[in-house]
Protein backbone atom coordinates (compact mmCIF):
# COMPACT_ATOMS: atom_id res chain seq x y z
CA UNK A 1 0.00 0.00 0.00
CA UNK A 2 1.61 3.25 -0.80
CA UNK A 3 1.53 6.63 1.13
CA UNK A 4 1.27 10.16 0.25
CA UNK A 5 4.89 11.46 1.36
CA UNK A 6 2.38 14.99 2.08
CA UNK A 7 -0.03 13.96 4.35
CA UNK A 8 1.03 10.16 5.07
CA UNK A 9 -2.44 9.26 3.55
CA UNK A 10 -3.57 6.37 1.63
CA UNK A 11 -3.05 6.30 -2.30
CA UNK A 12 -4.66 4.38 -4.59
CA UNK A 13 -3.70 3.79 -8.39
CA UNK A 14 -5.65 5.15 -11.16
CA UNK A 15 -4.98 3.17 -14.16
CA UNK A 16 -6.32 5.80 -16.19
CA UNK A 17 -3.61 8.09 -15.42
CA UNK A 18 -1.09 5.49 -14.85
CA UNK A 19 -0.55 7.78 -11.29
CA UNK A 20 -0.75 7.35 -7.60
CA UNK A 21 -3.74 9.66 -6.13
CA UNK A 22 -3.51 10.63 -2.73
CA UNK A 23 -7.17 9.93 -1.26
CA UNK A 24 -6.61 12.82 1.93
CA UNK A 25 -4.75 16.06 -0.19
CA UNK A 26 -5.51 14.95 -3.97
CA UNK A 27 -1.59 14.57 -4.33
CA UNK A 28 -1.09 13.28 -8.25
CA UNK A 29 2.74 11.55 -8.65
CA UNK A 30 3.65 8.78 -11.04
CA UNK A 31 4.90 5.79 -9.25
CA UNK A 32 8.69 6.46 -10.27
CA UNK A 33 7.79 10.08 -9.02
CA UNK A 34 6.41 8.55 -5.86
CA UNK A 35 10.05 6.48 -5.33
CA UNK A 36 11.87 9.78 -6.42
CA UNK A 37 9.95 11.94 -3.33
CA UNK A 38 10.28 9.19 -0.79
CA UNK A 39 13.95 9.08 -1.70
CA UNK A 40 14.65 12.70 -1.47
CA UNK A 41 12.35 12.54 2.32
CA UNK A 42 14.32 9.40 3.68
CA UNK A 43 17.37 11.64 2.00
CA UNK A 44 16.31 14.74 4.55
CA UNK A 45 15.54 12.09 7.54
CA UNK A 46 18.93 11.11 7.25
CA UNK A 47 20.43 14.62 6.88
CA UNK A 48 18.29 15.82 9.77
CA UNK A 49 20.20 13.40 12.24
CA UNK A 50 23.71 14.73 11.26
CA UNK A 51 23.39 18.52 11.32
CA UNK A 52 27.26 18.38 9.18
CA UNK A 53 25.55 16.14 6.68
CA UNK A 54 22.72 18.55 6.42
CA UNK A 55 24.52 21.56 5.55
CA UNK A 56 26.63 19.85 2.76
CA UNK A 57 23.67 18.63 1.51
CA UNK A 58 22.74 22.19 1.13
CA UNK A 59 25.70 23.12 -0.38
CA UNK A 60 25.55 20.14 -2.87
CA UNK A 61 21.96 21.88 -3.74
CA UNK A 62 23.29 25.25 -4.19
CA UNK A 63 25.84 24.01 -6.57
CA UNK A 64 23.32 21.78 -8.45
CA UNK A 65 21.37 25.05 -8.80
CA UNK A 66 24.95 27.25 -9.75
CA UNK A 67 25.45 24.67 -12.48
CA UNK A 68 21.99 24.67 -13.77
CA UNK A 69 21.68 28.61 -13.95
CA UNK A 70 25.02 28.14 -15.33
CA UNK A 71 23.66 25.85 -18.07
CA UNK A 72 20.52 28.14 -18.50
CA UNK A 73 23.08 30.88 -19.68
CA UNK A 74 25.20 28.81 -22.00
CA UNK A 75 22.00 27.89 -23.74
CA UNK A 76 21.10 31.55 -24.52
ZN1 LIG B 1 -1.81 13.28 0.67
Amino acid sequence: MARCPECAGKMKYIPDTKSMVCNSCGLSLTRHELDSYWKKIKQQNIEDLDQSEQKKARRREWLDWYSKSKEEKESY
